[in-house]
């Protein structure tokens, strides 16, 4: 019998899956303790930072020379990031995973190590947030591997505006990973757009229709101060009061409201069962029901995107930590949580890395 990877050998006692008992039974071990700040919010979805890199330069999130990237020994390698993910998932109860960047699909080797992911014990639900070049390539592949879902950004429909936008003229393999990622059934596919005013505001019913046409879900994301040139200017963020009044220029919206705990509010369009949602960080911020936490692709938690301090999980692991440890450190951490981001207030600080830095 193979041996198991030693990314799966868990403790059954502290993992809430369904375990073989001695005599073949099936049997559900105990849940592990909810991940809770002090305000009592629980928390289950975990990003995953897989690289800083990109190959696209949007500019909202960072400059055309691009930055200094994290030389690759800061990178975690595979076998820490599935490590880091068992602890989340066995001993924190993370349900849910999400593989970001930088451009994860940069990442050498990534069907594989979602493969890695999927075969954990108590195997989240494991989704990727891309740009989209190159996943017409590796959807097949990465659904094979246990991919579910796919988020993809794309602001503009039309190829002279996105290579404005994002400095390089690739809008064919971004619709060409768009159309694979459906074809992989990596769905429900939705797409994210930030729409950014005197650029493609005047595209965001356009971005709809397409979405509805093909049968994706749109999202529309409010821009946030996590660009790193440290341009953002609130004037020129498009507010979900406004992106909504354009999409019912065109579109009859019903209300749905958010689903859990998600960030995006939601509406149907009347007369079909496609939705649209807005993602209001900055007008109508969601924090009091945030259920989130981030790993950056150097191995450092922070319990917030706007977090001014990290936890250095990656010296635990290589300075040898148990898995006890390591709790330990993010229980520490999710409890430090503070109650919000404050951009709205004259005490804001930006975080010090950009939002490609983080995992957005
Ligand atoms: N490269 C991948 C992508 O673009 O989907 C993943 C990383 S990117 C940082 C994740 C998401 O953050 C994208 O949907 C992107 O549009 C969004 N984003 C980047 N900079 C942003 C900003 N300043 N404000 C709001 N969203 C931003
Ligand atoms: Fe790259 Fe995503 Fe940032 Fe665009 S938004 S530059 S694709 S990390």
């Amino acid at each position: 019998m193979p041996r198991p990877h030693p990314d799966q050998r868990s403790d059954p006692a502290r993992t809430g899956s369904l375990r073989h008992h001695s005599a073949g039974r099936l049997t559900a071990a105990p849940s592990p303790a909810p991940l809770v700040d002090r305000f009592g919010r629980v928390h289950t979805d975990l990003r995953v930072s897989l690289t800083d890199r990109c190959n696209l330069r949007c500019t909202y999130c960072m400059p055309a020379e691009g930055l200094g990237w994290l030389p690759r020994a800061e990178v975690l390698t595979d076998d820490e990031v599935v490590r880091l993910v068992r602890v989340a998932i066995q001993r924190l109860g993370i349900t849910k995973v999400r593989l970001t960047g930088g451009e994860p699909l940069l990442r050498r080797g990534l069907p594989g190590l979602v493969a890695r992911l999927s075969a954990l014990d108590a195997a989240p639900e494991l989704s990727l947030t891309t740009n989209g070049i190159g996943l017409a390539r590796s959807a097949a592949a990465l659904s094979e591997a246990g991919l579910n879902r796919v988020n993809l950004s794309l602001d503009t429909l039309r190829a002279e505006r996105f290579a404005a936008i994002t400095r390089r003229d690739r809008l064919t393999d971004v619709l060409d990973g768009l159309h694979a990622a459906r074809a992989a059934d990596l769905s429900p596919v939705k797409i994210n757009a930030v729409p950014v005013r005197g650029v493609n505001d005047d595209e965001i019913a356009d971005l709809a229709a397409f979405a509805v046409e093909h049968g994706y879900r749109m999202r529309f994301i409010e821009s946030m101060p996590l660009d790193a040139q440290g341009a953002w200017d609130r004037d020129r963020m498009v507010t979900a009061e406004e992106i909504l009044e354009r999409l019912g220029e065109r579109l009859d919206l019903v209300p749905v409201g958010r689903q859990d705990n998600a960030p995006a509010e939601e509406w149907r369009i009347a007369g079909t069962d496609a939705v649209v949602g807005v993602i209001a960080s900055v007008t109508r911020p969601f924090c009091g029901s945030c259920d989130r936490v981030r790993l950056t692709a150097d191995g450092q938690l922070r319990n917030c995107l706007f977090a001014t301090e990290e936890s250095d999980l990656r010296a635990l692991l290589r300075g040898g930590a148990d898995d006890a440890a390591l709790e330990a450190a993010w229980r520490t951490s999710v409890g430090g949580k503070g109650p919000g981001h404050a951009i709205n207030s004259p005490e804001f600080r930006r975080p010090e890395r950009p939002m490609s830095a983080i995992g957005g």
